[in-house]
């Protein structure tokens, strides 16, 4: 299998997978994959460690484009996918009003589980469900 380029998406995609199929990861991925690999299981088995889950504050008016919320926030994407104890329906509701209200939010939200549903595809694919 060969991914082109290591998203964040396809690092968390490749987590879910090892985490669900306790797979050998080098048995799947080169050795630049196994980076994005092994930096999202470490960032990972550190929010499982934690009791609280990390706090978004979510405006609630869009973001300027220059800072939104969630860019360069591996964390949340990383908890958001993966920690299902850490989430709440609250934190829910107003991150859905939210990607509804902000563009540049929306747009990173979008480009994020679009490189995971792929990955995620892919992996799948390839390796058997
Ligand atoms: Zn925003």
């Amino acid at each position: 299998m060969t991914l082109s380029t290591v998203t964040l998406g396809k690092g968390v995609a490749l987590v879910l997978f090892v985490i669900e199929k306790d797979y050998d990861i080098s048995k799947i991925v080169d050795p630049i994959q196994l980076d994005m690999f092994n930096y999202v299981k470490e960032v990972y088995d550190d929010l499982i460690k934690s009791a609280v889950p990390i706090q978004l504050e979510i405006p609630t008016t869009s973001c300027s484009s220059r800072e939104s919320i969630l860019n360069n926030n591996d964390r949340f994407f990383i908890e958001h996918t993966l920690v299902a104890q850490h989430q709440d329906s609250k934190t829910h509701d107003q991150l859905t009003k939210h990607l509804n209200n902000c563009y540049s939010c929306f747009q990173l939200y979008s480009q994020f589980y679009k490189d995971f549903y792929q990955a995620d595809q892919e992996i799948r694919q390839t390796f058997g469900e």
